[in-house]
């Protein structure tokens, strides 16, 4: 079982030597443990928050120990009675080819039905990227049909999933992404109303323009996976009583400082900016994922992968995620 440990953390920039790939035995099964054995693991922003030793609102990634994350795939052992071999789960199995768990925990395996959505989707849009997506818009940014949106980081795994679910709600809908590619993808096969280059416009004053002519009614609600200078040009936009859903700052993720260069904007405008962590509302993940199926099912939500083959690849394939090297959602493919 080859698997990929923290081995030590990052100073500023995270690189390839934090990681150190280790193979070791898997052990024999106890009651009510399953022997998965994995087809894809998620690579997630949010795990270079838990490299480093900081107070954050999840403890730190241990050292020594698996990559803990997402993981999609197939019953191979099992003495649980609700398991069966050839059974395809989703878990929280680590940057690993093989996980042992226990499934009596609550929560700790799912069974997923691949017959109209694929395994991977199940990492992605019709898992915690699209739930993200699913709480910010409707429990945050509440919007009316007719609103107009912008999200960051549009044609990732959340960016994506945010488009066909606000279209879904009659809204115009605005991505801002890094490149001509990636914005052509973002309005032709995601649908969304227009996308706007950052790297175009590298500076708040030139987004802010940008944002007028995209948005020529303002906006109503900004769901924001960046920080810096995009969150400032957008403040700048916002219509009275807007909403912002405050889902990722990954401009920020190495230690880069983010001011906000104008927040009294916040008040003149009267805005509400809400920060939020997907795990802490599992209320809400039935009701989401069940939409978000619904919509992978139909085609009217088909996101983007980027898939890197083997474990060895999985630290340059994180690495590139938190560089906008990834095209959609950032999955390594282990089988
Ligand atoms: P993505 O698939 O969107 O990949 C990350 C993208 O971020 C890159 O492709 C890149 O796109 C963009 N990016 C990276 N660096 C920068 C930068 N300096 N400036 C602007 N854009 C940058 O990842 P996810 O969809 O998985 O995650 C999106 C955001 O959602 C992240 O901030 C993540 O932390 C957050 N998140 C928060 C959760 C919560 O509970 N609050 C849960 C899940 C995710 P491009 O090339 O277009 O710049």
């Amino acid at each position: 079982n080859k698997q990929q440990h923290l081995d030590n953390r990052p100073e500023g920039e995270a690189v390839a030597s934090n990681f150190k790939l280790v193979t070791s035995e898997t052990p024999a099964l106890k009651d009510n443990e399953v022997l998965v054995r994995h087809h894809y693991l998620s690579l997630d922003p949010y795990m270079r928050g838990r490299m480093n030793d900081s107070k954050s609102y999840a403890q730190p990634q241990p050292l020594g120990q698996v990559m803990q994350g997402g993981t999609a795939g197939e019953v191979v052992e099992s003495r649980h009675p609700k398991f069966a071999v050839g059974d395809k789960v989703v878990g929280f199995g680590g940057w690993q080819e093989y996980s042992v768990v226990d499934a009596s925990q609550p929560g700790m395996l799912r069974k997923v039905d691949t017959t109209h959505v694929p395994l991977s989707y199940y990492l992605g849009a019709v898992g915690m990227p699209g739930v993200t997506a699913w709480y910010g818009l409707v429990k945050i940014i509440a919007p009316k049909s007719g609103d107009t949106l912008v999200v960051s980081a549009a044609s990732g795994a959340v960016g994506s999933a945010f488009g066909a679910l606000a279209k879904a709600r009659g809204c115009r809908v605005v991505g801002i992404a890094g490149g001509p590619d990636k914005c052509k993808y973002v309005t032709d096969e995601l649908g969304f109303d227009a996308c706007i280059d950052y790297r175009q416009h590298p500076d708040a004053k030139s987004m802010s323009q940008a944002l007028k002519e995209a948005c020529p009614n303002g906006i109503d609600g900004y769901f924001e996976n960046v920080g810096g200078y995009i969150l400032d040009a957008v403040l700048s936009r916002m219509n009275a009583f807007g909403r912002i859903a405050l889902c990722g700052m990954i401009a920020g993720y190495d230690g880069q400082p983010l001011p906000m260069t104008n927040p009294s904007i916040l008040l003149i405008s009267r805005l509400k900016i809400e920060g939020f962590i997907v795990s802490e509302h599992m209320e809400v993940w039935p009701e989401a994922l069940q939409e978000l199926g619904g919509l992978a099912a139909s085609g009217k939500l088909r996101p983007r992968e980027s898939i890197a083959q083997g474990i060895e690849s999985a630290p340059e394939a994180f690495l590139g995620l938190l560089k906008g090297r990834n095209f959609g959602k950032q999955l390594v493919k282990l089988i």
